[in-house]
């Protein structure tokens, strides 16, 4: 099977707790990303990309539509463990991320509740950490790092898991620009490596690498092409408050 993920018309609602008031959160989304590819997902605050991204990894489930992981339905119990094995998830603030005092240890952490044998974590967390370029720092307090470290040692805590994909929710928009540098090396090294990566991102740029741009609004998809096709939208882009002179810029560029 080429396609790693498989949402059909998918539709998410939150109630909210104050009022018992339902949000539709994602209102109709189908897509289909291959085994291997890197997805980009830009929109504005608000247009349901979180949403969509949690229902990937079965952190929500659908209130309408489909999800499929590797063919697994997420609303099937039985195969919970093996979808979030196989999507893992890296979130917008590095400290929240973070559980233990140690660099390692905290790499550690996901591989010792998968009931991984000691020997194979150890293999795994010094993978992981070279693979984010932070093995030198392992005996380290994350606390010390900066921004963009702490990102990585994160993103080395899900990449220990062995995930065959990766979403990324905004990675880079509590770093500096040299944070943000450093997390996106990572991110396109894990994408040539064979991860299927899903990134969602406020920065134009940081889509021009992906084989797939999606533009999300008010909970649907409104564009889906080549970073090509999509920046040559200019004017849809701009009608939707994105940022428009670095997207020329960028059509041009690409061109
Ligand atoms: P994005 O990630 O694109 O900023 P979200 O998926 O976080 O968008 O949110 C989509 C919509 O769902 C927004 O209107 C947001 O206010 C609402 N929403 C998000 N989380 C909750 C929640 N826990 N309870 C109620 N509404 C929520
Ligand atoms: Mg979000």
């Amino acid at each position: 099977m080429k396609e790693i993920i498989q949402i059909e018309n998918l539709k998410f609602c939150y109630v909210r707790e104050a009022d018992q008031i339902s949000v539709e959160a994602v209102k109709d989304v189908s897509l289909e990303v291959e085994k291997g590819s890197f997805v980009a997902i830009i929109g504005r605050n608000g247009s349901g990309k979180s949403t969509l991204a949690k229902n990937i990894n079965a952190l929500l489930l659908p209130t309408g539509g489909a999800v499929y992981v590797k063919g697994f339905d997420t609303r099937d119990d039985e195969h919970l463990w093996e979808i979030r094995q196989t999507v893992g998830m890296v979130f917008q603030n590095p400290d929240n991320q973070l559980v233990s005092s140690i660099v390692e240890d905290d790499v550690a952490f996901g591989p010792e509740n998968m009931g991984i044998p000691p020997e194979e974590i150890r293999r795994r967390v010094d993978n992981a950490l070279k693979a984010v370029n932070m093995y030198e720092h392992r005996k380290k307090a994350p606390h010390l790092l900066s921004g963009g470290q702490k990102q990585r040692i994160a993103i080395a805590g899900v990449v220990a898991m062995m995930p065959d994909c990766i979403i990324f929710d905004e990675p880079t928009a509590m770093l500096d620009p040299k944070g943000r540098d450093e997390v996106m090396s990572i991110i396109r090294n894990l994408h040539k490596d064979g991860i299927t990566v899903i990134l969602i991102t406020h920065f134009m740029e940081e889509a021009a690498d992906a084989d797939r741009v999606i533009i999300m609004d008010k909970g649907e998809i409104l564009l889906n092409g080549t970073p090509v096709e999509i920046f040559s939208e200019a004017e849809k882009i701009r009608d939707l408050g994105l940022d428009v002179p670095v997207v020329v810029d960028l059509a041009d560029r690409l061109r």
